[in-house]
Order: C-alpha cells, then structure tokens, then sequence
C-alpha cells in the first residue's frame, strides 16, 4: 500500500484536538493506521464503541433510572424514569428510540436513541427526539370521529371505537358478499409494519393494496430490479473506497440517519464521497466531488464513466464474465459468442457517451466525469452507490438512472461485495406469520391498469383520474398515514373525487394528526405515533441484518408495573389505537361467525379457534428468528414469550453481523438438485416449474431472481414487454430536457424532489421543534438567473406550470446550478377556517374557491399565528410565514415503463401581475386530466407473452394468485 493511498483522508490532529483526545475529552479520532483500508477498518473495536454508550444507562437500571433537572440547577431535583424502548416513525429507517417514563405520573417526558439497535447504533437525527413533539401536540386527534354535515365542511363528532368498527365491517362484509371485493383498498403513505397488511388484506380475499410508492421511488426500483431482480440497493457504506449517490442520501434522502453515519464512517476511513445533484445540499456539501448535473442528465454520466471504465479496462473480467447475461446480448445481436466481443460490443454501444457529450447534456465538467471514472475503477469491489428518490423519480425515464448507476456496480463486480452495493433483501428479515393466508384471486385494475404492466407498484397517482372516467368505484376506502390532497401532484383532482359519494362511498382516514386529506373523510381515526403502536421494521442500513419491535410504551410500562392492559388504546393517550388490533378486531366483525372464511387467518395459533392476541402474533414471529430465543435465555429471559420478552425489553435484535455478502454465490444444496434440469443453453437450473439456480463455473449456485439468474444486461423483458428500445442500460432525454424548453418564454426545470433535513412528509406539521427550525420553501435561484430577471431574495415570482400556478418568494443563491431552480416540499401546509384546529405550529389559514368547472383557486388568509393550548410555547411562536403548497399545481405524469411520477415540472418563470400574492394558487382540474391523457397515450398496455398481465418474475406488492389462466392473465383480450 502506497503512503498516499494510507494517508488518504487523514487529517493531522490540531494542538487542541491532540490534548484533548489524549485527556479522553473527546475520542481519540487520530490513532495510528486506523485510515488504513486492508484488515480490520473499523476504527473503534467493539468494546471502545460500547464504552462510548456508558453514559447511557444500562438496561438493568431501565426500570428505575434516575436523572435530575438540569433547568433547576443547582437546586437538585430527580425524576425517576422507566425506560422503554420503541423505534422511530418519522421515517422508514425506524431507527432505534427510548422513551422516558416518569414513573409517578407515567407520561412520556422525552425520546433519545437507543445504543441496542444495530441500524442507528444509539443516533437518531432531529426528527428521532422530536416525537414527543408529536405525541404532547395539542391539536393531535384523541379519539374517534365521523363527520357531521357535509363532506368537508369542517364539523365532526366524537364517536366510539364501536360504533367506527360496525360500520365500516358491516360495510366490507356487504362489499365481499355481493363480489365488490374491488371496491375495497387501503392506501397507506407510510407504511413500515412488515407484511401486516399482506395479512389483513389477503385474509379478506381482496386486492385490495394502494401505496404512495410511485410518487416516491418506483423508478429507481425498476432501473434496479430489470438489471438483478430486487429492487433496492443496500450500499456498505462504511466499507467503501468510494461513494457515489445520485441524491442527497446524507442529508435528506433515504435511511437518512443510518446511511449518514455510515457514509461518514466510510469518509473517516479514507473514501471518497461524490454526488449529483443540481443543488448544493448539505450532501454535496460534504462531498469531495460535487457534481451539479442539468436534472435528468444523470444518466448521460454514468454512462459516460461506464465507457472510461471499459475502454481504459477498469471493468472486473471476473464477474462479468460468470455474472452477466452476456452471452444472450451478442446472440441478439448476431455477433459470435466471445467474451471479448462484448466488451467490444458494448464500447460501440456506448461509443457517443464521451466525457464531453456527457458534459454537454448534464454541465458536469468532461475532467471531474474522467477522474470519478478512475476513481470507481480503483475502489473496485468497494464502490458503494445509491439512487432512491431523486433523478429516478423525477424524469421521463428516471428509472434508466438507477440502471445505469447499477451498470458501474456490475462492472465493478461490487454487486455483493464487501464495501459494495448489495440488494437490500440480503439485509433484510422477513417475518414468518400465523395463518398465512393464500393470494387473493382477483386483480384490481384500478391499481394495476393494464395500460401499465411493467409499473412497479400501483398507479396510485391516477387514481381520481380512473374514478373521474368512471373506471370504477371506491365503496370502502381507507387512507392511511396518507395525505394525497396535499403530499400528490394534482391535489385538487383528489379533492374533487372526495367530495362525490358516487367515487368513494365510505372514507376512513387512519391518522395519527390531522392533514389536508382528513378533512374531507367520513371517519378520522387516531392511530398511534411511534411510541404507541407495535410494528415490526427491519431495513438495510448496512452489511447486517436486523429486526426491530416498535411498540407502544405506556403499554409496556403498565405491563411491567403489574397493571396490563387488553388494548393499546387503554394506555395511549385519549384512545389513541394502533393499526394491528384495529385490524384485527375490524376482520372479526366482518366474519364474525367464520362463514366467510376470513376469520380463520386472525386466529391464535396457540389457541385455536380464540382470537389472536398481539402478544401471539409477535411471539409466532420472534419466535422464529434465527437465535432469538437462545439469545433471550442467554439474557435469563424463559418461557414460553421469551423471544418476545427480549424484543419488548431491548427493542431490536442483531441477526447477523455482517457476512451477507455475495449470497447470489451460495450453493444450491444437493437435496434441492434431486430432480432439477438445468438448461444447456443458459445454465439455469429448474425444478418443478421453478428456477433455482444457475451453473457457474461447474458449481450450482443461487444466482439472482432474475430469467437468466443473473445480472441482466440484455432484457428480454423489455423486448418481450413492447420496449425492446431499452434492451440495454440507456440514457432517456427526459420531459424537461433543455431541448423541449423555451428559454425565451422564460421556461426553466423545477426541481420538486427534495426536502429539508428536519421535515417529514406532512407529519412534522405536528412537531414544534422542527417547524421552528424549517417553515418556508422559496424557489433557490442562482444569482445569475436572478439578475437576468431582476429578482432579489424576498421578491414575488409567479411559477406557471403546466395545470396552473403558485406565487412563492426567491431565495437567490449560489447553491442552485444556473438554469435551474428549486423548490423545498413538505412546506406549504394548510387548513381552512372551518378546519378549527390542525397542525398550528405549520398551516396557513387559506381561502378555497371552485367555479364547480375545474378551476379551482386558493390564497393565503392568514399566515401562522400564537395560539393558546395546553403547550405554553404556543403563544411564543415567532414564525408566520408557512410556506407554499406546490405540488397542488403539478400535472400528473406517469412514466409509460416504471409508472413513477415524474416530479420534475416545466416552470414559466413571471413576476406577479398586481394584486397577485404571496401564496396565490391557481389550478385548472381539466387541463390536468388532459395531461393525464397525453401522458397515458404513451403507455404500451399488457398483454405480455401468453396473456401475462405482468412479467410473472416481477415481484409486486400483495402478489395475487399466478395460476395459469387466473387472475395475473388477461383471458378475455389477449389478442388486443
Ligand atoms: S433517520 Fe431520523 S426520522 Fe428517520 S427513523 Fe431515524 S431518527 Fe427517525
């Protein structure tokens, strides 16, 4: 190892930095070798890592734990605590909690991290701690309520859990008899309780799942999953030479704090961290290369460092050549089956994409593309990458960003590796459920229209469009955590569709606060916030796999101080529920004496025919984690609970420590080889009509869950599935690209997609702390673009997009790439006078006006004012600005391959007429189901080979039953 590449990084201690490490201040950051790559490259062992945490109490004092008032000092005043742990909502990451329980008065006084939980590791970022914000909030809803009067006009009545429960069950039950099944779906916002509503909804027979995922990250997810298969990354950040993110993963993206503090473990070590973004957010920032790319360039640059890697032969032979379809690429192409002419074949591919056309498109100097190439050729195996939300789910084919991204992964070989990217299910446990019940037999095009076979998750963003042409009918709908008038492009369609009966019959929104899509729902249910529901998480933050247990605290307290209770909302604040029992009771009340077959899924597998306790839900699960229960016993937890015991005392469980690399290489066991087939074309290896393995080298391996097992270069999916344009990774010019803008109209991109680092979607509205620290979202503007309209931070601009538009103020600054502006969302939050309360701390009071013919206007009335509550900081709030709401006024545009909502927006840049204002909105309904239609034209509809109406090895979520001439094949129009 050369001393430059040992000393990569390492910064000499100051004087100051020296003495204090040395006096154990602060941790010694500068030990000898600890930059070094080869061997050991943690930098701390285990046992100096776990000293670290000895300020944070020891689990054996969690139940009596002692701590004094720092306010009162030096009057000493203690508290005693009981401290349980829970995870995080407030993000997917579902990193580790505590909850601190005053014992006397058992309320929750705060939340810190929880050092037990391998994915934070003890670190939560603001929005962890802020959760008692969320939880002490006096406008939070407490207990059940169904509207009174018309829909939306703002009066609601307190009803009982009861009276919630038989309706809507009576509802279902009518619903499924009369074969509506249909007309019955659940649309969730967040989700994060792994596989529960699988449970829920295929014990009732229906397909009945909607998701936010194409608003959020479906396209990323198919650029990945037509390359391997699965369609997430899991980058090992912290054992990385090199990063690259196509985001702002640091900050603000995805898995923001277990990802942050791994990214940062690998930059300590010596990596190299570059990102692409056109802004200059706190992740480019603390970047070593920045690279602000014109938005949807993205693509043209990976593939133009892909090109230096081939041709300067920095690629990985190895892998390539056993795991890559290679060879059916040069049989498509006619050309003789030699390793050699594909790597001759692809630099023709490719042959345009030089650093300099790549600098053309994108802005990214041709020198910076040269030596990221370079640098992703020496990390090698170690060279971590992610895009999540981003370009992939900004552009007209942003999903060919992740495909190209994963192309350098590929000729790397860092798919796998250590220090590499890995699929994210490699790192992730999968619960084993009682009663799992079979797929349901029916398919709802309503969320997987044939116009979109390929869409990786529901066309949830077309939905009011489908009900609006009157594709079908909503009987029994749930909203869950889930906000689509405000958190959706095209809120006031969704608007529209709500306040008709003959679209949603019934609207139940599950909530734990109040947002701008509850008001117009017929039921509002409380649901529990982190510290008041059980759900089970496990993600990929890193190179391990981890489960943990959310639950709700009060409960737990009670239970250990001898008082339990039978239903969470006993010990939650007002009657506050949490979803699992909720469900669980809604689907005895549907199938109350089992005649319909649903009952027998929410059974106790302990006991049968009873109804299943939560307590034996979770224990069948935890149960069955691999050491768990020896775990528990080794900890001097037995009996028959023990495994549960443990998660409900510690809150996490480490699975494995970090050996999941390369699983596509395991072997496939001799007893599964016991009749198998393989091709002798391919290698593949079948057994009863499914594919196992493949041969490589002379071994029979897993492979990827792809056709070929292997990493797919050359799509035959695509070629089967009416694209066979995009075989191969490409680079697609996206809808904004700089050629379809009229600079001289004054047309500018919008970047929509990114969010401050202290918000959550549309829960932080709840938040005191966070909406301190960020309320407003002006459009970021370079300086240049500024003096060339004559703007200056604070002045109006008016923001025409396609549908309509929104007047915000410019914040000019020299971290926007010129040419482009941005706005921030999650800000912009609103209520109406009738909507008395509702997230204080963030929402405008706003005037809504419709013509009843799709025009739609909304001004600001009032901005955010003090008000008087239980909470004195109410009446000390400072700010008044809340912001605009854009995406109200953003078009629908479904992208015809991955159906991601394609965020980026074409803007008309104009100063306000007078007597426009700050806030003002306009959005014409007609013109955006226009769009919709245009953007629906270019769709290439299913049938795929045989009647599929998705290619069978796609995974998709609540997968309905696959039999041959079911419900996965369009039987009547194949011939279509
Ligand atoms: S990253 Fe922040 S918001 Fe997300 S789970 Fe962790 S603490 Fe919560």
């Amino acid at each position: 190892m050369t001393n430059k590449i040992k000393n990569m990084g390492y910064k000499k201690p100051s004087f100051i930095e020296n003495i204090a490490e040395k006096i154990g201040i602060i941790p010694n950051l500068h030990k000898e070798k600890y930059q070094e790559f080869d061997g050991d490259m943690r930098q701390f062992s285990d046992e100096e890592v776990a000293s670290m945490y000895e300020n944070f109490p020891p689990p054996e004092k969690w139940d009596n734990w002692v701590e004094y008032n720092p306010k009162v000092w030096p009057k000493k005043e203690k508290t005693t605590y009981q401290i349980v742990p829970t995870t995080c909502f407030n993000c997917e990451s579902a990193c580790g909690l505590t909850a601190f329980i005053d014992k006397e008065t058992q309320e929750v006084k705060k939340f810190e991290g929880n050092p037990h939980h391998p994915g934070s590791r003890g670190r939560n970022c603001a929005k962890g701690p802020a959760t008692i914000n969320q939880i002490t909030d006096p406008d939070r809803i407490l207990y059940p309520l169904k509207r009174k009067g018309k829909r939306g006009e703002g009066e609601w009545e307190r009803i009982s859990w009861d009276e919630a429960l038989d309706t809507i069950a009576a509802r279902i039950r009518k619903a499924i008899k009369e074969d509506r099944r249909n007309e019955i779906a659940y649309h969730v916002g967040r989700p994060g309780h792994e596989k529960f509503m699988n449970w829920v909804l295929q014990g009732w027979g229906i397909d009945g799942h909607n998701s936010h995922t194409n608003i959020c990250s479906s396209g990323a997810r198919f650029g990945y999953n037509i390359w391997y298969g699965y369609d997430r990354p899991s980058p090992d950040h912290a054992e990385a030479k090199f990063i690259l993110l196509v985001s702002a993963h640091l900050e603000s993206g995805h898995y923001f704090n277990p990802h942050a503090q791994r990214i940062i473990e690998g930059k300590m070590k010596g990596a190299k961290l570059a990102t692409m973004d056109p802004r200059l957010s706190n992740t480019a920032s603390m970047s070593d290369y920045w690279l602000p790319s014109y938005p949807g360039t993205e693509a043209a640059v990976l593939l133009a460092m892909a090109l230096i890697i081939l041709e300067e032969g920095l690629y990985n032979r190895e892998y390539l050549e056993n795991w890559v379809n290679w060879q059916e690429y040069l049989k498509a192409k006619g050309v003789e089956i030699k390793f050699e002419n594909y790597i001759s074949e692809m630099i023709k591919e490719y042959k345009e994409f030089t650093p300099e056309y790549a600098e053309e498109e994108s802005g990214v100097k041709a020198e910076m593309i040269v030596e990221i190439a370079h640098k992703i050729g020496e990390a090698g195996e170690r060279f971590a990458s992610h895009n999540w939300r981003a370009a992939g789910a900004s552009n007209l084919g942003g999903w060919a960003v992740a495909r190209c991204l994963h192309f350098l992964t590929v000729l790397t070989g860092a798919v796998g590796a250590k220090g590499g990217t890995s699929p994210n299910s490699w790192n992730k446990f999968s619960p084993t459920q009682p009663n799992p019940p079979a797929p349901q037999k029916v398919w709802n095009e309503l969320h997987f229209p044939k116009e979109y076979p390929l869409a990786f998750f529901e066309m949830s963003q077309l939905l009011p469009h489908f009900l609006k042409e009157g594709r079908g009918f909503m009987d029994v709908y749930f909203s869950r955590v889930f906000n689509p008038i405000w958190t959706y492009p095209d809120g006031f369609t969704w608007m529209e569709m709500f306040m008709r009966e003959d679209k949603f019959g019934l609207h139940t929104a599950l909530t734990p606060t109040w947002n701008e899509t509850a008001f117009y729902a017929d039921f509002v249910l409380p649901m529990g916030l982190a510290s008041e529901r059980h759900d089970i998480n496990s993600y990929a933050t890193h190179g391990g796999t981890w489960v943990a247990f959310r639950q709700p605290v009060l409960r737990e307290a009670a239970r250990r101080n001898g008082n339990p209770v039978e239903f969470t909302y006993e010990a939650n604040p007002g009657e506050v529920w949490e979803e699992d029992e909720f469900w669980i009771e809604l689907s005895w009340r549907i199938d109350p004496d089992g005649s319909m077959g649903i009952r027998k899924t929410f059974e106790s597998p302990y006991r049968p025919g009873e109804k299943i306790t939560i307590d034996e839900y979770y224990q069948y699960i935890f149960e069955r984690v691999d050491g768990l229960t020896e775990a528990a016993n080794a900890d001097g937890i037995t009996g028959d609970f023990a495994a549960l015991e443990y998660m409900k005392k510690y809150g996490a469980y480490e699975i494995e420590q970090g050996e999941s690399y390369k699983m596509n290489e395991r072997s496939v066991s001799k007893e599964k080889l016991k009749g198998a087939v393989t091709d002798p074309v391919n290698g593949v290896i079948r057994k009863d009509g499914k594919d196992i393995g493949v041969m490589v080298n002379g071994k029979a391996v897993v492979g990827f869950p792809t056709p070929s097992r292997k990493n797919e270069f050359y799509s035959q999916t695509m070629v089967d599935w009416k694209w066979p344009e995009y075989a191969t990774p490409t680079y697609i010019k996206s809808h904004i690209h700089n050629d379809v803008l009229d600079k001289s109209k004054g047309e500018y991109v919008l970047v929509p997609t990114f969010r401050l680092p202290t918000l959550i979607h549309s829960r932080s509205g709840n938040a005191k702390w966070l909406v301190e620290i960020s309320n407003r979202n002006p459009i970021w503007m370079h300086p240049d673009d500024a003096a060339k309209w004559g703007f200056k931070t604070g002045d109006l601009v008016k923001m025409n997009t396609d549908i309509g538009y929104f007047i915000d103020k410019v914040w000019v600054t020299q971290s926007m790439k010129p040419g482009v502006v941005a706005c921030s969302h999650h800000i912009g939050r609103w209520r109406r006078p009738q909507d008395k309360i509702g997230n204080r701390w963030a929402t405008n009071t706003v005037n809504i006006e419709s013509d009843g013919n799709g025009s739609w206007k909304m001004n600001t009335m009032s901005g955010i004012k003090p008000f008087e509550s239980k909470d004195k900081d109410s009446k000390r709030i400072f700010w008044k600005d809340g912001g605009v709401h854009q995406n109200i006024t953003h078009a629908v545009h479904p992208d015809p391959i991955s159906g991601m909502h394609t965020w980026h927006q074409r803007v008309r840049i104009e100063k306000p007429a007078p007597g426009e204002n700050y806030g003002d909105i306009f959005v014409d309904t007609n013109k955006s189901h226009e769009i919709y239609k245009e953007w629906l034209a270019m769709a290439r509809p299913a049938p795929g080979p045989n009647g599929e109406r998705r290619p069978l090895w796609f995974k998709r979520a609540f997968t309905p039953d696959k039999t041959e001439g079911g419900c996965y094949y369009i039987t009547d129009d194949k011939k279509e």
